[in-house]
């Protein structure tokens, strides 16, 4: 006889979007249970040993603003820290670690442990029962079954995930790991919309067989900068990458292959992702170029795998050998394991509302690959907010819908309900209209707050949070104290406009050549702000201008969804409206003219109609008001 249990919520799937929706409605106080085909697996890394970058990073820090985990298990783990784009403006910093990938499996596992309430079970899920449109339950293929209302689906490239090396084909979730089959025919019955994707990784190479002499080193940051707000110092062992690259030798293989190539060849059907393309695509792709550079990355500090970054393939083995060798430094080096493609399921991610809870079943959250983006972290941040919902709607409580405004979660999410996915979704900073606004340095500012009200951050975190608001109110007022005029600013060192004006500090940081430094020298109460607290300062002081013009932007975009429009409107019987945008309203029904006006191929005809439609409801939400 099977397990017979009952849970508030489940989550299936242990990668990195089931850890965060687990630890999330664990932390709301819901009993859940985290259920994963391998409770060693969890945590497990599948691609390149590496947390964060541009886009990626900030949403580390929301899901850490949020008192999420990864943040924290990269600080655990990592073992090269670097922040991209340093020399540009704090917006687009993208704080990026390697991680030790076992002690990153490790450290999240002891993470989920230590949370009450969030029991780690073993088994494979083989189907979610429903009643009266409602999830009641899920089933797994060693006969157990779990009664619950909230189900979070966090399975990644599993659902019919078929691999593919050359023209050999295997059925498999990732290297090692079983395919879910029962769990995917069991979603197709209730008529969601799947589509096919893929995606590769490269082969893993023995660093002993590697000559190291000669290449290029990749030193990290001398002072690593931490993901969580909570992390004061790195103390893990640093290490170093080395670089790389292809070479013409190289290109002339893979080209002479290309033919085995299941990238290529149309063996795989699924569309990969544009930004991290296999080294065929860019042989393809880029044909002109020479070079591409491979970063050859360490994988753990006791562990002599290295990750070749930028060499993701699926030609045969013999082929991959035969290329690798033509590689500065590699001419000797040893494949561990080949380089595959992943094919794989996912779905539709129009069909989800604002809180990731499907629009067809009652109850059942989906996040991570499965929505059809790519990326630890996209998954992890889509997996705190599945998994906050569910916990929420357990509790019978409202859902958390971030929004656009207030964080890249928001942006995510939206892009993805809003517009769906033709290709691998990878978070860019691109990709947010406020993103001075959404800084990583400010993340804790924007959401924090917001989560100790939902009751997700721990007391530990809501004390820091509490000091650090404090410290900043203390630099701002004396930001607002202090000032001198154009003159007075000359006499003291300060190059600014000598226009006769007086200038609070807070003016004076404005300008580019101006630090707090600077400041402090004339006026020393400055020295009392400790040094993190004085840069988040000084980039507020120096986006000021432009954030008040964002502040109206966002005002602008909260008139527009003060415009609701109602969840059962009938598109198609809207007079007017073409038969190709009444079936996209139809499928994603947004739920206020902001997000209409969002959709991919919108009209100002379509527009207006629907904002009669909008003003309607409003004056009805008065009436009965
Ligand atoms: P995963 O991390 O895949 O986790 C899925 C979890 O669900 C696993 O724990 C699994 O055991 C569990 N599971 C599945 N089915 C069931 C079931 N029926 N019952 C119980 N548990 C189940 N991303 C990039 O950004 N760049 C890349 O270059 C890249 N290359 C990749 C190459 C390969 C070969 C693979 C496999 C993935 C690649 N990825 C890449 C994707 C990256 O791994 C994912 O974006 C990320 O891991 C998604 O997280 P997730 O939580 O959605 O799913």
């Amino acid at each position: 006889m099977g397990m017979n249990r009952s849970y508030d919520v489940v989550v299936i799937g242990g990668g990195h979007a089931g850890c965060e929706a687990a630890a999330a409605a664990a932390r709301l106080g819901a009993r859940t249970a985290l259920l994963t085909q391998s409770l060693t697996g969890i945590g497990e890394m599948s691609c390149n040993p590496a947390i964060g970058g541009v886009g990626k990073g900030h949403l580390v820090r929301e899901i850490d603003a949020l008192d999420g985990l990864m943040g924290r298990i990269a600080d655990a783990a990592g073992i090269q820290f670097k922040v991209l784009n340093r020399s540009k403006g704090a917006a687009v910093h993208g704080l990026r670690a390697q991680a030790d990938r076992a002690l990153y499996r490790a450290a999240m596992q002891a993470a989920l442990r230590e949370i009450a309430g969030l029991d780690l079970i073993e088994g494979e899920a083989a189907g979610i029962e429903c009643a009266e449109g409602r999830v009641i339950g899920v089933k797994t293929a060693e006969g157990d079954y779990f009664a619950t209302g909230s189900v979070v689906i966090t399975t990644g490239t599993f659902l019919r995930g078929m691999m593919h090396l050359g023209p050999q084909q295997t059925q498999g979730g990732r290297h090692g790991a079983k395919a879910s089959i029962a769990l995917a025919e069991s979603l197709a019955q209730h008529d969601f919309v799947l589509g096919r994707l893929k995606t590769g990784t490269p082969p893993r190479l023995d660093g002993k067989t590697i000559d190291w002499t000669g290449l290029a080193v990749q030193k990290g940051d001398a002072l690593p900068e931490p993901f969580s707000f909570l992390t004061k110092v790195i103390t893990q062992v640093q290490v170093n990458c080395h670089l790389t690259a292809t070479q013409p030798a190289t290109h002339d293989i893979i080209r002479r292959h290309l033919h085995l190539s299941p990238m290529r060849t149309g063996a795989i059907g699924g569309v990969g992702p544009r930004y991290c393309p296999s080294i065929e695509d860019k042989v393809t792709r880029f044909a002109d170029r020479n070079n591409h550079q491979v970063f050859l990355e360490p994988e753990g500090l006791e562990d002599p795998t290295i990750y070749p970054n930028g060499i993701s393939t699926s030609l045969p083995l013999d082929v991959q050998e035969a290329f690798i060798a033509t590689i500065p430094g590699l001419e000797h080096a040893k494949i561990l394991r080949p380089g595959y493609a992943i094919e794989y399921d996912y779905i539709d991610p129009r069909g989800l509302k604002g809180s990731l809870e499907t629009r067809k079943v009652k109850g059942l959250f989906l996040a991570g690959q499965i929505n059809g983006t790519t990326g630890y972290e996209e998954a992890a941040a889509q997996g705190l907010v599945a998994g906050l919902n569910a916990g929420l709607a357990a509790g019978q409580s409202a859902a958390f819908l971030p929004r656009r405004d207030d964080s890249y979660l928001g942006v995510m999410i939206d892009d993805l309900m809003t517009r769906g996915v033709s290709e691998p979704y990878r978070m860019f900073t691109a990709r947010s209209e406020f993103r001075l606004w959404l800084r990583p340095d400010n993340a804790d500012t924007r959401l924090t707050a917001k989560g100790l009200a939902l009751g997700c951050v721990s007391a530990a975190r809501a004390v820091a949070f509490a000091d650090k608001a404090a410290a900043l109110a203390d630099g701002q007022a004396l930001l607002e104290r202090h000032s001198l005029t154009s003159a007075e600013a000359m006499k003291a060192g300060l190059r600014v406009t000598q226009d006769g004006v007086r200038r609070t500090a807070a003016g004076l940081l404005a300008f580019p050549d101006i630090s707090w430094g600077d400041l402090a020298r004339i006026w020393p109460d400055f020295n009392a702000i400790a040094p993190e607290y004085a840069q988040i300062l000084q980039t507020q002081a120096r986006y000021a201008v432009y954030l008040d013009r964002q502040v109206a932007e966002i005002a602008a975009l909260h008139r527009d969804a003060s415009y609701k429009l109602a969840e059962s409107i009938d598109y198609r019987g809207i007079k007017g409206l073409s038969n190709e945008i009444a079936g996209r309203l139809d499928l994603v029904r947004p739920r206020d003219m902001a997000q209409a006006a969002r959709l991919e191929g919108m009209t100002p005809t379509a527009l207006t109609l629907l904002s009669s439609l909008a003003r309607r409801e409003l004056v009805d939400a008065r009436r009965g008001a």
